[in-house]
């Protein structure tokens, strides 16, 4: 079975490298995703002679307030990635204050995506679902990049209408283990549907979640959606090969 991790932040883990090789040895296809440009040339290097790992060039909404100049080391970055992220906007309290801040950056990095073409980003959206989606709308036209929903959590409307932008989600365990999450889940296209970790912000009985724990994930989809586990492995890789065709 290959499993699939689009959203985890493999430069987190005090065992960087060791987890990128065993996404290696497991075969499990991954997006290392970065919450700042400093990190890039890193991860970068690392992912570069990996037949599994992807690096994606970001700057997470929550850093924003603070390191909101490196704006322009990312849009100098662009270039050499096809996947963005973690980007995106975050309205939650610790965050909200930042909102004028990291709406103009997360306005750049879109323009910036629509202008290049051909980027694939995974997107934080706390409390801003509607916003993120008319940002996009504003910012990039149809074909222009593709987008991935990050551990959703705005409305069943508002999942309605990220699909019919053609954008995908990638759905984690803790996701799939509290009854509004499988509701929403339940709900989005089946071709759609990505699975991430979200490591090492999420947990695995007791320990950060890794990239092999989305097995896991899977089980869970599989029983969300009625669906047979190795069904839902098959599905989520095909999803993937479509989103990254
Ligand atoms: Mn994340």
């Amino acid at each position: 079975m290959r499993l699939v991790d689009f959203h985890c932040h493999l430069d987190l883990y005090p065992e960087f490298e060791t987890l990128v090789a065993e996404c290696e040895r497991l075969g499990i296809f991954t997006l290392a995703v970065t919450t700042t440009p400093k990190a890039w040339a890193r991860n970068n290097k690392l992912a570069s002679s990996t037949k599994y790992v992807r690096a994606a060039l970001g700057l997470h909404p929550q850093l924003v307030a603070e390191r909101w100049r490196e704006i322009d080391l990312w849009e100098r970055l662009l270039d050499e990635t096809r996947y963005v992220g973690e980007v995106g906007l975050d309205a939650g309290p610790r965050y909200y204050s930042s909102m004028d801040r990291q709406t103009e950056v997360f306005r750049r990095i879109l323009h910036s995506c629509a202008e290049a073409g051909g980027k694939i980003l995974s997107i934080h959206s706390v409390r801003t679902a509607p916003k993120v989606l008319d940002l996009i709308e504003e910012e990039v036209p149809q074909g222009r990049a593709k987008f991935v929903f990050h551990w959703f959590t705005g409305s069943a409307a508002d999942a309605r209408r990220a699909a019919d932008l053609g954008c995908y989600f990638s759905v984690n365990s803790q996701m799939l283990t509290a009854d509004r999450g499988r509701a929403l889940v339940s709900s989005l296209p089946i071709d759609r549907l990505l699975t991430e970790t979200d490591g090492p912000f999420t947990s695995h009985g007791s320990t950060p979640t890794r990239p092999r724990d989305v097995a896991q994930t899977i089980k869970h989809l599989a029983a969300t959606r009625g669906l047979s586990i190795e069904d839902t492995a098959s599905i989520v890789l095909r999803n993937l090969k479509a989103l990254t065709a």
